[in-house]
């Protein structure tokens, strides 16, 4: 069981410490109806939280980690052990990423449960793990190579394209969409769907006033700045100005006093307080960015702009696409240019008659 071990860290207090890390596999009750279960990942973000709801004569269950072997079987020992031979019932997905909906397709297979999420996370999914088996698209190689990678990194993007879909279960053929500020009823209590954008196109967080808690999934998290990027597919998009919106907005519809249940690192209290240390941050690094480009930088030569430490290889894609959100919101709000020179390269600098933002 949980102790309480209340710890304050940066503005933010975790009632079961910062680094509270329950067993693997085995449930932990949050609130009357509602626990808390951790799954191995074998990356350097090492677990995902899972939420397991009573739901009546069965159980609600919010995300599902990666298609591992791992993962499968610590379902398995919940089904034989904690669920009591209750069925899963519904399975809802706060977003697309394969940690949160890798086996959301094996467990409404077994169980004959339904896939709730909104509608565009379904569908990016589903045209993402389409990915896997293809060759690198032209257009996303010509992408890259506009952010100055070099032919060997071009070489790695062409080895890992379509990954995505590796640890995604086929995802069923029919869903049951959600909607931003839709209440859904479970185990008798309201729960509504509070929606974000930016880390991923129509992400879902679950509200319940009854018991104070908001499962926010990767939306908001304790200390990690959840990853905003551009990618190939959608290579003028500006996910960061939809980020910090959604941060605001988020903070401006729900209360304070909740207890928020992330999807990775521990519970905390303090949500008005995160969100504004994310929208803080994404300013702070625009700024930082705008006053690197004094002079023509590619998307490569940014990354001392926004962090700090050295971007090694495994890093690269992330950075990349970060980099690119900030560019691109820059960009939109006419504070940058872009120029492509005769190579296919792009560089970015600072528009002459530029206006500010604070
Ligand atoms: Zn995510
Ligand atoms: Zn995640």
């Amino acid at each position: 069981m949980l102790t309480p071990n209340p710890e304050t860290w940066r503005g933010l207090v975790y009632p079961w410490s910062r680094k509270a890390n329950p067993e693997h596999g085995v449930p932990e009750k949050i609130a009357e109806g509602v626990y808390w279960v951790r799954f191995p990942m074998p990356m350097s973000l090492d677990h995902i939280n899972i939420w397991l709801l009573e739901d009546g004569e069965g159980w609600t269950v919010v995300d599902t980690c990666l298609d591992l072997p791992k993962s499968r079987e610590v379902w398995e020992n919940l089904f034989e052990g904690f669920l009591q031979g209750k069925p899963v019932t519904r399975v809802i997905c706060t977003h697309m990423h394969p940690d949160h909906i890798g086996l959301a397709g094996w467990l409404c297979e077994r169980f004959g449960a339904t896939l709730w999420m909104t509608r565009e996370e379904f569908l990016m999914c589903r045209s993402l793990v389409g990915d896997t088996g293809r060759p690198a698209p032209e257009v996303a190689l010509r992408h890259y190579r506009a952010a100055g990678f070099t032919e060997e990194q071009l070489d790695a993007y062409r080895e890992m394209f379509g990954g995505f879909g590796r640890a995604v279960y086929r995802l069923p053929d029919s869903f049951r969409r959600i909607k931003d500020r839709e209440t859904l009823t479970i185990g008798g209590r309201y729960w509504q769907v509070i929606v974000g954008s930016g880390h991923s196109p129509e992400h879902a967080c679950l509200y319940c006033p009854a018991l104070k808690l908001l499962i926010s999934g990767d939306q908001v998290l304790p200390r990690i700045t959840p990853n905003v990027s551009v990618f190939p597919t959608e290579p003028e998009s500006d996910p960061l100005q939809e980020w910090i919106q959604s941060c605001g907005r988020i903070r401006e519809i729900l209360p304070d006093d909740l207890l928020v249940l992330p999807a990775h690192e521990a519970p905390f209290r303090g949500l008005h307080v995160r969100l504004t240390q994310l929208i803080e941050t994404h300013k702070r690094e625009l700024n930082q960015l705008y006053d690197y480009l004094t002079e023509p930088r590619r998307v490569v030569d940014c990354f001392p702009a926004l962090f700090k430490r050295e971007i090694t290889e495994g890093h690269l894609m992330l950075a990349t696409g970060e980099t690119l959100a900030h560019l691109n919101c820059l960009r939109k709000r006419q504070q940058v240019t872009r120029e492509t020179d005769a190579q296919g390269v792009d560089w970015y600098r600072q528009q002459a008659d530029s206006i500010a933002y604070d």
